[in-house]
């Protein structure tokens, strides 16, 4: 392999285990990957579009590119994703340095675009339909201890503030024996855990009906030498006591779960279109701690949607305290043109998001550390991810909870399971020392 691929990536899971395979088809026609961006021959940005921020950053990205293609005429340069999905050639005439813009259905185009870009200089931008088959060849990368495996693509849940379903389609379940096989084969080449993905894996199945979720996880969990399962996301509307049995009694399955409730007061719930209420949530919470005492739970929340008032946010602050979340990953409301909330005539003032914005970290991080203090001294069996980002001696893995455990490297390495002893937690993670 003489030419070289880089890969940048943007937004959530299923992103990063889209460029996985983009990568893994990319190396079948000979590009390796590397991390030095000038060395590339050819370069991808997988966009997302789930916040205008994140857009914001992208569209910095692909301007900087420019004088790398001003530099070697002959790089060719695509944007995947739900961005080039949402913006198709309109991202090409604003930039019209990019070479193909290819969408979230048309994956499967991209080999013979890029060998049609190395023969002849054009522009491409496929995004009409949805041509990718969901029976795909089994993919495993050899060597990775933890991989993603996409278990179905799209949502049919329209809530009123995301693009995902305008940009990511209808939900297309894969066939329960082609996931099961995946798994295999990704055990097979080193894998000890795996994370089944989906917008939301509760609905897996509604379309083939060949198998619920519930009985997906009882298969995977089947394969030998297989250690650990995750899964996400998981949508409160549609997590069955099936599920919540199969995970009380299978030990390969994590006791985690991210189950986002996104807000605290059912006039938003409804207004978000989320299929919920505040009860039913609670009720489900109590169910899963009690068939799954040691569960971790975590979640998302918005604030700032169009309408909140103070007394809807007041509410959530006491759901969010009443729940005792392990973590939320909270977010300010962002317009999405083309999503119904972006219409609605009552949005937030700026600074008043940003302020209830500080006031829910408040509550949620002194949560977080309570709940993290009440471990020190317990013990844990870690996975090992690798050195930290900064510190080389100093290195890093997730508890079957996914609470991120540092502590100092001896003789382990990527990938092995290791035993640890708290000593220092602190809000987002716990240092830990090793104990065999
Ligand atoms: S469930 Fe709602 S928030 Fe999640 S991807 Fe679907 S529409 Fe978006």
């Amino acid at each position: 392999m003489d030419k070289k691929l880089k890969i940048i990536t943007y937004g959530c899971q299923m992103n990063v285990a889209d460029s996985e395979r983009m990568s893994a088809r990319l190396q079948s026609i000979g590009y390796a990957p590397t991390d030095v961006i000038d060395d590339a021959d050819l370069i991808l940005i997988n966009t997302c579009s789930v916040r205008e921020s994140a857009e914001e950053k992208i569209l910095g990205k692909i301007g900087e590119i420019k004088r790398l293609k001003l530099q070697k005429p002959s790089l060719i340069f695509g944007v995947t994703g739900c961005m080039a999905q949402k913006d198709g050639d309109s991202l090409m005439r604003r930039a019209p340095h990019i070479d193909f813009v290819l969408g979230t259905g048309r994956q499967m185009e991209l080999v013979n675009i890029v060998q049609k870009l190395e023969s002849f200089h054009q522009k491409i931008v496929e995004v009409d339909g949805v041509s990718d088959p969901i029976v795909e060849d089994a993919f495993a990368p050899r060597g990775a201890r933890s991989t993603f495996i996409p278990i179905m693509y799209g949502c049919n849940n329209f809530c009123t503030y995301c693009i995902v379903p305008y940009v990511r389609g209808r939900e297309r379940s894969r066939q329960p024996e082609d996931i099961v096989r995946e798994v295999r084969a990704a055990v097979e080449n080193g894998a000890v855990e795996i994370t089944l993905l989906g917008q939301n894996v509760n609905s897996y199945g509604k379309d083939h009906r060949r198998a619920t979720f519930a009985q997906l996880l009882k298969e995977v969990a089947a394969v030998d030498g297989l250690r650990r399962i995750r899964f996400m996301t998981s949508h409160p509307k549609d997590l069955s006591d099936e599920l919540i049995e199969v995970m009380a009694s299978n030990e390969k399955i994590c006791e985690h779960l991210h189950l986002p409730v996104q807000y605290g007061a059912d006039r938003v719930l409804q207004r978000m279109n989320r299929g919920y209420t505040v009860a039913r949530y609670r009720r489900l919470v109590e169910k899963l701690r009690a068939e799954v005492p040691s569960i971790a739970l975590t979640t998302d929340l918005i604030v700032g949607f169009p309408g909140e008032t103070e007394s809807d946010f007041e509410r959530t602050l006491e759901f969010v305290r009443e729940m005792r979340f392990d973590a939320a990953y909270t977010f300010i409301y962002s317009q999405r043109s083309g999503t119904p909330a972006a219409t609605f005539d009552d949005q937030i003032d700026d600074r008043i998001k940003h302020e209830r914005l500080e006031r829910l970290m408040a509550v949620q991080n002194e949560i977080s550390r309570e709940i993290n203090e009440r471990l020190t001294g317990k013990e844990f069996e870690v996975l090992v991810e690798g050195a930290s980002r900064t510190d080389e001696k100093i290195f890093n893995g997730r508890t079957r909870t996914n609470k991120l455990v540092l502590f100092t490297h001896g003789e382990e390495r990527a990938g092995d399971f290791i035993r640890v002893r708290i000593t220092q937690p602190q809000t987002w993670l716990l240092r830990a020392e090793r104990i065999c």
